[in-house]
């Protein structure tokens, strides 16, 4: 006779005591998701593809129950256990056809042709990303506060409808905001969101809302700041539903009910196709839970700390994922024999330096004989060379291509932008001619420093030259009679052939990885490559994201440099602060003025910068000579009003932040950042570093409409504080690596859940992935097999090609 199983019993056991308590999820201590997950093997046959019992609703329990009571008995262990009873129970329904994870989303049923466009836009192509699309937060229904409960300074929820909403009006176009008043039957409560005028018609009499956040007082009155909001439309039912409720990240238009649908969708239907790649080994030790039960507590927590451990768990995946590819890549790149060993005898780089208007700071002499020991090697460099704005990096990447050309070799300048490019021309031209001047046609110059064997001739190639420059400026660097190449990424990797390539300096970027492999697809032969960069990444981080590079750090400044003053202004002090360009550009300086930065597209910002460009002509410097810079312009267009400013003919730039990066203007002394508590640290550092690069003394002026809590944090800082990288440590704290280094663009993966806050759980990734890869290199193991899928996968959804 055959024994039962007593696994199977057990459930059978725990299924009875669910429907008589009224699928409670009482049954199993911990819930009913954790008995599950500790025996899938066994059970799988029989739980069929539900991942999650606490995420279904009552309903949708006993609809489960049923389905799984009718599997096991039809299970041979339970017909024969129990040959009365089982099997005459009522069928359930066949259960659906589970979704398949990789499959398109417009699997996933019920999804309108907009609603899939919109989804796209939110980067959900696949079934799979609606899984890994995680809320920003939840709503706590479980905790919501009738108003009259409401204390002060505490994050909490109320469930309220609009008494009135109004848009309330200070000076100026831009200083609007909304404001509502907001009841429930204990009483009202009023609201106020900033800079969002539009909201006031959203929020029409007698709409029901849920209002997240904490409250201040004013006038002897609470107040919402900005709190976070949702419209409740048809949704009701979840606020009954007592639980935390996720509030995913979405875009215009698409509504959070349908994004909930749909990912609950595939939760119920696809969760249990997760596949936990994670070595049980590593698993355990690093003491996370399992990937299904993550990903569903991620969206529906049981409980905060349910939720906390599932973040955990989504981050560590995210950084041991982006620890192993980078280990990988370098590894990859830096091959023995591939590279190009330079001559880097002293006497070289002796001259350079002795025909230069200036000593090197210790640390530009410390980072260059790192980067020269590399250029020496077979091994192709692979370095990023980061410092603050003004902090003489230039010189260093100079010193490096002038080497290359020393060797009868070629080099490369890459900047992200034609202007900066430009830029770069010239200032090449200035440090390898020590002023004197040299040969110089249209798009190329020839120089020669005393004491070198030879002179070098640079050459710029950018999109918007004429065809016919082009084509000649390529013939040129193919026929070597270009030494060294300035342009943008087109000159790696479009159709330039740069035949003798040594040294590939790239200015401005985080995308590394995508530069190493546009020049490993070339057969043969690597350059040496010199990422060089303003916005300083912090140590742990750096060591994570681009632990392919090694990293050199120019932390000092040149003597002399002045120190940007810096006065965070209320809007009050708007007129005060135009006042003040107008007595700096009186004694000969100039003055840039940045726009607000307006949500939308370029060319909403573009039309922004060009009203105010106007209003400013006209209202406020009518006796001033403005010159207008933006991103739509046609880059002639460009040159020529960054010619005037250079020339002093424009005597204050109204731009957009199209000057963020790279533009010398030493006669230029005040920096106005309008809207500035719209920007981040980085740029804020970034667009100050304009300024003060001449022997005046030079000013940064923030002008803020209205700051929150957060930009009043930020402008501070940026007041009080010079230091790049003690901004860059800030700015990372306050926003997270994703949205500083735009990960996306960095080619590198996204980083969706994972934090530099993390730091506990980036320790334990680096640990793990070093014991992994320390005992299986090429993750060649069975117990690695998962895990080298997923790695590849993640690979090949890097980009290949820059946009
Ligand atoms: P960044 O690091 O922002 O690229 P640059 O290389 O453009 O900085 O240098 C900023 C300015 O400082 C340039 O005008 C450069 O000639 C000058 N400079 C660089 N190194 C020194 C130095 N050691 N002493 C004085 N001036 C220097
Ligand atoms: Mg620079």
């Amino acid at each position: 006779m055959t024994v039962a199983n007593p696994r199977l019993d057990s459930l059978r056991k725990i299924l009875d005591q669910e429907r008589s308590s009224g699928y409670q999820d009482s049954t199993v201590i911990g819930g009913m998701d954790r008995f599950l997950q500790h025996r899938p093997g066994e059970l799988r046959p029989v739980i069929g593809d539900t991942g999650s019992y606490s995420i279904l609703t009552p309903l949708q329990r006993e609809e489960w129950v049923r389905a799984v009571e009718a599997r096991l008995a039809t299970s041979d262990a339970a017909s024969a256990a129990r040959p009365d009873g089982a099997a005459d129970r009522p069928r359930a329904k066949k259960p659906v056809a589970p979704i398949r994870l990789d499959a398109d989303v417009s699997a996933v049923k019920g999804l309108a042709r907009q609603t899939l466009a919109k989804l796209k836009r939110l980067g959900v192509e696949k079934v799979e990303d609606l899984a890994y699309h995680f809320p920003n937060r939840h709503n706590d229904f479980a905790n919501i506060r009738k108003v009259s409960e409401l204390e002060l300074g505490q994050e909490q929820t109320v469930l309220v409808s609009v008494w009135e909403a109004w848009v309330e009006t200070r000076q100026g176009p831009r200083r609007r905001s909304t404001q509502a008043i907001l009841c429930d039957e204990t009483g009202n409560v009023r609201a106020i969101w900033f800079n969002q005028p539009y909201l006031a018609s959203t929020f029409k009499a007698g709409t029901n809302l849920v209002v997240s956040g904490k409250v201040n007082v004013f006038r002897g009155n609470f107040v919402f700041e900005s709190p976070e909001y949702e419209i409740l439309r048809g949704q009701e039912e979840l606020v009954h539903t007592g639980r935390l409720v996720p509030v995913y990240p979405t875009v215009a238009a698409l509504p959070q009910r349908t994004l909930r649908n749909a990912v609950k969708r595939v939760l119920d239907s696809s969760l249990s196709q997760v596949v936990d790649f994670l070595p049980e080994d590593t698993r355990h030790r690093a003491g996370l839970m399992r990937l299904p039960n993550a990903i569903a507590q991620a969206h529906y927590p049981d409980t905060v700390s349910d939720w906390a451990s599932a973040r955990r768990r989504l981050a560590f995946d995210e950084l041991l994922l982006l620890q192993l590819a980078v280990v990988r890549r370098k590894r990859e790149w830096q091959q023995e024999d591939l590279g190009i060993p330079l001559n880097t005898d002293a006497a070289l780089v002796g001259a350079f330096l002795d025909s230069l208007p200036f000593s090197l700071t210790g640390a530009q002499s410390r980072v260059l004989s790192e980067v020269l020991d590399d250029l020496a090697q077979s091994r192709p460099m692979s370095r990023l060379l980061q410092g603050d704005v003004g902090s003489g990096k230039t010189v260093v990447a100079a010193a490096a291509l002038l080497l290359a050309a020393l060797n009868d070799r070629q080099g490369a300048m890459i900047a992200p932008t034609e202007i900066l490019a430009e830029q770069h021309l010239i200032t090449l031209r200035d440090l390898l001619s020590s002023g004197e001047g040299g040969h110089e046609e249209a798009n190329s110059i020839t120089v020669r420093i005393g004491g070198l064997p030879r002179p070098v001739t640079v050459g710029l190639l950018v999109g918007s030259m004429s065809k016919r420059a082009k084509d000649e400026m390529r013939d040129r660097i193919r026929d070597r009679d270009v030494d060294i190449a300035v342009g943008t990424h087109a000159l790696i990797q479009g159709d330039v052939d740069i035949p003798d390539l040594a040294v590939a300096v790239v200015d401005e970027q985080h995308r590394f990885g995508v530069m190493q492999r546009a020049s490993m697809r070339e057969k043969g032969r690597r350059p040496h490559l010199l990422a060089m960069s303003a916005t300083p990444i912090p140590r742990s981080l750096a060591l994570t994201l681009y632990g392919e590079l090694d990293i050199s750090t120019i932390d000092e400044m040149p003597q002399g440099r002045q120190r940007v003053r810096t006065r965070w202004l209320e809007p009050e002090g708007r007129a005060t602060a135009y006042a003040f360009i107008g007595k700096q550009v009186e004694q000969g300086r100039q003055a840039f003025i940045v726009c607000p930065l307006i949500e939308g597209s370029e060319a909403i910002q573009a039309r922004a910068a060009t009203e105010e460009y106007e209003r400013l002509s006209s209202d406020v410097f009518p006796e001033l000579r403005l010159g207008l810079l933006h991103g739509r312009m046609a880059l002639g267009e460009k040159e020529e009003v960054m010619a005037l400013f250079k020339a002093g003919d424009v005597q204050v730039l109204v731009s957009t932040t199209v000057v963020e990066v790279g533009i010398d203007i030493p006669n230029a002394s005040v920096m106005l950042i309008d809207g500035a508590d719209r920007f981040g640290l980085a740029q804020l550092h970034q667009l100050r570093g304009r300024v003060g690069r001449g022997r005046h003394e030079s000013y940064c002026i923030l002008l803020a409409d209205s700051p929150g809590q957060d930009a009043r944090e930020r402008l501070k800082l940026v007041e009080r504080n010079s230091d790049g990288f003690e901004l860059a440590e800030e700015d990372l704290r306050l926003r997270g690596p994703g949205d500083y280094l735009g990960t996306r663009q960095s080619g590198l993966p996204n980083l969706k859940v994972a934090r530099v806050s993390d730091q506990d759980i980036l320790a334990v990734a680096q640990v793990e992935a070093i014991r992994i890869l320390g005992s299986d290199p090429e993750l060649a193991t069975e117990e690695n097999a998962l895990l080298a899928q997923r790695l590849a996968k993640d690979t090949a959804n890097l980009p290949t090609e820059i946009s």
